[in-house]
């Protein structure tokens, strides 16, 4: 791998099942992420988007094929060693926030952190606090999910994502539960942070809009690469 490489899987195939109800659903993939990418996963609803995310970001193992991120062999990798490694380097935005609804929303920001240490500490509350603002919500710190928008719930779990500072996200259509103006916000709040912290963000998405403002285009169909294109030019924010 180059030197901005960030991960790589090879012949990456998923089945699941046994017998007559085993069902192939990645056959093969080759894909290549460079740090401070900005990409959209493209595709029809069971082409095995989320499939793919999620072996990605180390929750599911494949059943065959090659997964290196940062150069650690991640196939070969113990479970304990590939819960590490997420905690670490991935974080992850799903279509329902998945916030807890008791926490504030600053104590949902600092959970990843706060779990892995099993103590909360003044360095991650700041951290927190940080986060929140950068989302545009320091005057929500307090607030219980409940008691926000669905738009700003979403925020909330984008600051959630990047606290344990990832050098990957995966989000799984996170825009896909909101109104257009709240997708905008997302997208635009996602594209503004994948520019200063050069964090990469792998997006599965339905959303034109969504995808108009990713650098490059990846797009599955019945659990192969149909396409894999940069885009050349894109709209200014
Ligand atoms: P997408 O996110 O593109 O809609 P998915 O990755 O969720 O696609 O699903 C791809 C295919 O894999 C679907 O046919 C789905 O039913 C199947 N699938 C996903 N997860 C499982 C599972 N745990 N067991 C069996 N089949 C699954
Ligand atoms: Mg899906």
């Amino acid at each position: 791998m180059s030197g901005d490489a960030l991960l790589s899987v090879r012949k990456l195939v998923k089945t699941f099942g046994e017998g007559e109800a085993q069902a192939t659903v990645l056959h093969g993939i080759d894909l290549d992420l460079q740090r401070g990418e900005l990409a959209a996963l493209l595709g029809p609803s069971g082409s095995g988007k989320s499939t793919l995310l999620t072996i990605l970001g180390t929750l599911l193992k494949p059943s065959s094929g090659t997964h290196v991120m940062l150069g650690v062999d991640l196939v070969a990798a113990s479970e304990a060693e590939r819960t590490r490694f997420r905690n670490e380097n991935i974080g992850f935005v799903f279509q329902f926030h998945h916030l807890l609804p008791d926490l504030t929303a600053l104590e949902n920001v600092m959970m990843p952190a706060a779990a892995s240490a099993g103590r909360e500490t003044a360095a991650m509350r700041a951290r927190a606090t940080e986060l929140l603002d950068a989302v545009g919500l320091a005057d929500r710190r307090e607030y219980r999910p409940g008691a926000m928008s669905g738009g700003q719930r979403q925020r909330v779990a984008v600051a959630r994502a990047l606290m344990n500072r990832p050098a990957l996200v995966l989000a799984d259509e996170p825009t896909g539960n909101l109104d257009r103006q709240s997708a905008d916000q997302v997208m635009a709040l996602i594209g503004r942070i994948n520019e200063e912290s050069g964090c990469c963000f792998l997006i599965s998405t339905h959303d034109e809009h969504i995808s108009a403002r990713c650098r490059r285009r990846i797009e599955l169909v019945d659990g192969q690469l149909l396409r894999d294109d940069a885009i050349v030019t894109r709209e200014a924010d």
